[in-house]
This record gives C-alpha cells, structure tokens and sequence, in this order.
C-alpha cells in the first residue's frame, strides 16, 4: 500500500489523538486508508433550495439559504433549547437546537448567510428545523453544493465529538487534497478498458464528492468491481493453490462396507441428484487430491444419507471419518440414524460429546487409536478432546455456519495428511452469497426432494385467533399428531425472551392439561442432561407438544410431528423460519406451519410473512432474506468467522458485478496462477487491501 494511506489518522489535519482514538473504536478506522474506503452510505441532491414561503409540515429533508438574524435561549434551565431566527426573502422559520447550544450559538454567528439542511417539523402553529445542518455560504462550499452530498454514517459517541456526517465529509476532502496524485491504480489497465471502469483516484474523489450523478455510478461500479474482484482472486488462488498442494488420500476402492449398506439396507432409489452428488464426491475422492467440497441441500433433502455413503467409501479404504454436529441433540441424533442404518454391517460407530461419561470416552479412545472405530459422531467435543485418530481421512460438518474456521481447522490437526473435508448446510446460501462465503470450496447441491412428500402448508395468524389455534391442535393431536411450539430466542441472556417462553409455556399447559395431553419444554437454559429427556419424551411421544426456543431449529427428526407453531413469527428471519419449518413434513401426513404474529405488524414483516406462505422453496426464501435484510443480517454469517462487512458492494444488488468480478479473477488466474509474472504484482497488493482481518479467512484448510 501507498506510504501515505499507511499514515495513523490522528495526523490527518482536524483528528488529532483524542478524535482518531473514537474514530478507531467507533468505526475501525485508524489509518488514512481506512478513511479513505469509509464510504457514504448515501447522497443527497443538494442542488434543489427551497423557499421559507414553500415550506409546509410534511416535507422530507430541505435545503435553504438565508441569514439568521438572532437567537434567543428559551426554557427551564433543564430544558433550555435555543431558537434561532432564519430568513429568506419569503419568509422565516426558526431552527432549534436542544444540545451543543453555546456551541451552535458562537459557531455561527447572526448577520451571515447560511446554508441549513433539515427535515420540517411541525411546532403548534409554526414550523421548524430542530437540529438542522448549518454551513457558511463560501465560495468553495457553493461548488460542493453544486452536486450530490455525501452522506456517512457516525454513532452517537462520534457526533458528541462533533464527528459528524458533515465533519467526515470535509476531512475526506482534506484527505483527497492530501493523497492527490499519490494514490496508485490497483486494477491493470488492460482489466479497466475491458470493463470500461474509471481509475481509482477518480473513483474515490468522485466517490465522496461526486461531480454529478453520472459520475457517482461510475465511481461506484470501480469500487463494487475492485472489491469484489480483491475478495474473489484471493479465494480463488486459495483454491488453486489447495489443489496443487495439498495432497488427499486416494480413496478409488467401493468395497464391502458401502456395497452391504447399498445393497441390504438402503430400501429406497436415490434421488436424482442425490446420485449426482454421489458421482462428484467419488470423483473427488479418487482424484488424489483433497476434496473440499461444500453439500447444500434443503432441510429433509437426504444430506445425511449421502454423507453416510461418502464415510462408507472412507471404511472402504481402510479410514476412519469424523462427523461433526453443532449441538449434541443433534450429534445424538445423527448417532442414532446412522448406528440403525449401520446395523449388521459390521461398521463401528461412536459418539463423543461434552456429556460423555469418563469411562466411555476411554473405551472410545482406544478403540479410535487402535483403528477399531470407522466413524466417530459428535459435538466440538470432537476437536476439544484428547481424541487420537488412528488413521483420519475424512470430516463431514453439518451445519457449519456454527463452527469458525479455527475451529475447524483443529480437527485437520489430529492427522498428519488433510482429510477430506464434506460440509453440509441446509441453509440454502443464495449462490451469490455462497460464491463469496464459500470461493474456494466446490459446491454440490440437492436440489431435488425425496418422493412422496406432501408439500407443507403455511398458515399466517395473529394473536386475536389464538382459539380458533388451540383448536386445531388438538384436533391434529386427536388423529395422533404431536406439535412443536417454537418462541424466539434473539439472545441467549434475553430475559424478555424467556419470560415470553415462560408465559406461552403456561398457557399451553392450561389449555392441554395433563394426563390428557403432555407437554414438553426445551430452552438453552436447561442443562444438556434435562434437554435431553425432554427431548426424549417428545421422540417417543409421551408428549404431543414441545414448547422450545430456536434450540430445536438444527435436525431434529420426529416423522410423527406434523404441525409447527412459529410465535412471534415476525422476530424470525425468513431462513430461520424456513429452516424451523423444516422439522415437519418429514412423514407421509399432510403438515402444516402456523406462523403467530401479534395483532399489528408492519407492512414490511408481513410481506415477508407473505413470502414464507407463497413459498417452500428454500433458495428462494433465501433470496428474498438477503434483498430484505441484506447479507449482515443473514444467519450464520456473522458466526462464520467470515467478514462479511464488504465496503461498498451488496451481494442481494450486485450478483452481476460478482460474476464479472469472479470471472476476470479466474482468467488472470487461468495464465499466472500464483501471480507471478510483473504486471500481475499490482494484484497482489491489491488481494492484500480486502485482506486485512485474518490471513486464512474463508480457507477451509
Ligand atoms: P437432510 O440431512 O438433508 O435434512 P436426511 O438425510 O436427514 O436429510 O433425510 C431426510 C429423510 O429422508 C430421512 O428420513 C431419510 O431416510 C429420507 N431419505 C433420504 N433420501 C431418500 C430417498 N432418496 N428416498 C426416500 N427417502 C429418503
Ligand atoms: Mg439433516
């Protein structure tokens, strides 16, 4: 990088120490660089003035030039506001402040002309602008004012400091004069005619002062591409560095073991795409490389099965496989399922988690070391553990978005060769957000569900019908069906949400009361020990209702569930409902979801509510998730270990831009794959600009 875009902060004119340190903690910027890439996340035309005469109570945000000719200090001392009087030739109005009042008050002093910028209230009979933007008219602010404003987001703290949207924008402009002439292209030049994409330096200046709107987009385009395209040639040299590197053991053997369980036990014809799979991950495996390769799969759409398969070829060939769960009700669950599918076919299988007693885990030990063990299902307990692996040669992750990548790399360390690795998700990752989250893995989807289910049926109901709610339950419990009832949990330490849990717990209760009906509780408050003879109860069905936080959300399989209670459906996300929904419709009956709002929502919660009726279809639900929330807030990637906060790109807008992006990585890559030649030794310190956080982010080896 640049020697000046390396310079602290605090030495750009108008930080200083005291501002640069709430800069870094406020917003993580502690170089000019990182100034320099905080980008607005908005603009406004400010070239439209209006008039005072113009002015009524419901305009948006205004403009207007005028004098202030006098304040006056009204209030309680408590209470003091300071109100200002500001004219134009048709009129005035009064600006009001509540804070900074002296400070206000001596910065802009009565007489001069001024610029004010604020949203119109309405006061009694008059109208105001509580705490507008002021600026002097000066010459060179009339240029900036000519144009699009940018607009940055601070924090509360920030503005305190007078760090304000404004005073952001003009230490920008104290920055571009600074760096001007100074700043280095990033991207080669034959890469910006091809795409036809403006320099960097006239991007970033037009970025924070746009000459006009034109310009603005075309500023933004070679920002989104550049970033994109930094984040994706680091991935993808990932991979191709992986490929030619890392060794896998070759798996080329189907034997015994696989052809028992294909031949004795499995009842049912793989899916289309199930087999697809297959033949991918076979491929794969005898390749003599190591696989990476990423399995999605809606909920229910036979992932385990093909993970059991694929450990099976591991047996084969004289290896053992970890299998890896994100929570022991789930470990225990795979353990089940894969232990009865096993049965007979002399494959050994154990399970570890954090509850396992001292003794077993000996017995487990030994009999991993000595090679006894083909597969080993658990929780992290898996990498936590003492365990030794006598020969590791595969891992399957299900769910990953809950584990980090350090996590993950600790198993590989229990064998000296890199395992294949197989994650599976059934968050169906929208392909844009999968190709960024997941550049280096190579991804395999079922797309397809096994036959003969009956598609799930989605109901939206508010609070006012919560008779007409109970009712249907028991008639669903009357023909034999058992019923999950699922409260939000946004936060583990949220009390409100365990009181609601509490509450809706008892309400159940008193509506289905005991011996007729049973009901159960799960929470993650409970020890695993309670949770899992709740659980319990309700797999063997001496409960029909399971009252539970999101705890059962991941894998819970009871084919005799058929009906899914969501509360406070509007506090879920969309694939978090989708994924809950998912633990019904697993047997032949017809099942249903019934999403419970309160009696008044917003617009916007029920049009998402909306998309989860209209749809079962996963990928798209997980599209919409990402054009209405926008990727932070899409679940698991905040845990991912992944940074996801992109500077300026958006992956629910920019999925075009991606793939341009992604495929002019992929030709530079194609001639020079570690980037060696001389033209290419820009693009190395470009990878090294998107790669601050973590050397090894996303990497799954
Ligand atoms: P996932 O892990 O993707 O949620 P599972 O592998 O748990 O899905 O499969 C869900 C259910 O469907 C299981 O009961 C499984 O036995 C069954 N199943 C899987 N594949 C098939 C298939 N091809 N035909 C019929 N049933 C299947
Ligand atoms: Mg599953």
């Amino acid at each position: 990088m640049e020697k000046i875009l390396q310079t602290d902060i605090k030495y750009l004119q108008g930080v200083g120490p005291r501002r640069a340190e709430l800069l870094k903690k406020e917003l993580g910027i502690t170089t000019f660089f990182d100034l320099l890439y905080y980008f607005p996340y908005k603009y406004i035309d400010r070239t439209r003035f209006y008039r005072i005469s113009e002015i009524s109570g419901d305009l948006p945000y205004i403009q207007l030039r005028g004098r202030i000719e006098g304040y006056r200090m009204i209030g309680a001392p408590r209470k003091k506001r300071l109100v200002a009087r500001f004219s134009d030739d048709t009129g005035t109005i009064e600006l009001v402040w509540f804070r900074g009042l002296s400070w206000v008050a001596s910065s802009y002093p009565p007489g001069k002309e001024y610029i004010v910028f604020g949203k119109p209230t309405r006061f009694g009979s008059s109208i105001n602008l509580v705490h507008p933007e002021v600026e002097e008219v000066t010459e060179t602010e009339k240029k900036i004012n000519a144009a699009l404003q940018a607009h940055y987001s601070t924090t509360e703290k920030l503005k305190n400091q007078f760090l304000t949207s404004r005073v952001i924008h003009k230490l920008q402009a104290t920055l571009l004069k600074q760096t001007a002439g100074k700043l280095e292209e990033t991207l080669p030049l034959p890469l910006l005619r091809e795409k036809g994409l403006i320099s960097r330096e006239e991007a970033l200046i037009n970025i924070h002062y746009p000459k006009d709107a034109v310009m603005l987009e075309k500023a933004r385009l070679r920002m989104k591409f550049e970033e994109l395209f930094f984040i994706q040639l680091n991935l993808l040299m990932q991979k191709v560095n992986r490929i030619k590197h890392v060794r896998g053991y070759p798996f080329g053997k189907v034997g015994e073991y696989f052809n028992r369980f294909y031949h004795d036990k499995l009842h049912f014809e793989l899916t289309e795409a199930q087999k697809r799979v297959m033949k991918e991950i076979r491929r794969d495996l005898g390749s003599g490389r190591q696989m990476n390769r990423l399995l999605q799969g809606d909920v229910g759409s036979g992932k385990t099965l093909v993970a059991l398969m694929t450990m099976l070829i591991a047996a084969d060939n004289d290896y053992q496989s970890a299998l890896m769960a994100p929570t022991e009700i789930l470990a225990q669950q795979h353990y089940n399922t894969i232990s009865n599918w096993l049965e007979g076919t002399g494959v050994r299988v154990g399970l570890l988690t954090g509850s396992s007693k001292k003794s077993e885990r000996k017995i487990l030990h030994d009999q991993l070391r000595g090679g006894e063990m083909h597969i080993l299902v658990g929780t992290h307990a898996l990498i936590e553990d003492e365990v030794q692996f006598h020969k590791l040669g595969m891992v399957v992750i299900d769910e990953q978005h809950r584990f980090g990548v350090a996590q993950r790399a600790r198993l590989w360390e229990k064998s000296d060769l890199l395992p294949h690795v197989l994650v599976m998700t059934a968050t169906p990752i929208p392909r844009t957000l999968a190709m960024t989250l997941y550049g280096d893995l190579d991804v395999s989807v079922i797309d397809e569900m096994p036959p003969g289910r009956k598609p799930i049926k989605t109901i939206l109901m508010n609070d006012s019908k919560r008779e007409r709610l109970f009712g249907f339950m028991r008639q669903q419990i009357r023909e034999g069906r058992q019923i999950y009832v699922v409260y939000p949990l946004i936060s583990e330490s949220e009390a409100m949400d365990y009181k609601d849990l509490e509450d809706g717990y008892e309400s159940i209760v008193r509506a289905f009361p005991s011996p007729e009906y049973g009901v159960s509780v799960v929470h993650g408050r409970m020890k695993p020990r309670e949770k899992e003879i709740s659980m319990k109860h309700f797999i063997e069905g001496r409960a029909q209702i399971l009252v539970a936080t999101t705890v059962i959300e991941v894998g819970v399989d009871v084919p005799n569930a058929s009906v899914m209670v969501i509360e406070s459906a509007e506090r879920f996300g969309l694939s978090q409902l989708h994924q809950l929904r998912g633990r019904v419709g697993r047997g032949a009956d017809q099942s249903w979801c019934i999403l419970m709002t309160s009696y008044k929502i917003s617009n916007d919660a029920r049009k998402r509510l909306r998309i989860m009726v209209e749809t079962n279809d996963g990928f798209k639900i997980a599209d919409s998730d990402l054009k209405l929330r926008g990727p932070g807030d899409i679940e698991g990637t905040q845990q991912s270990g992944i940074p996801f906060n992109l500077r300026i790109a958006n992956l629910a807008q920019d999925s075009q831009i991606l793939q341009l992006a992604r495929d002019a990585a992929d030709k530079i890559l194609k001639k020079d794959p570690e980037l060696n030649s001389p033209e290419n030794q820009m693009l190395k310190k470009g990878i090294h600009l998107y790669d601050k956080n973590d050397k090894d982010w996303s990497r799954i080896s």
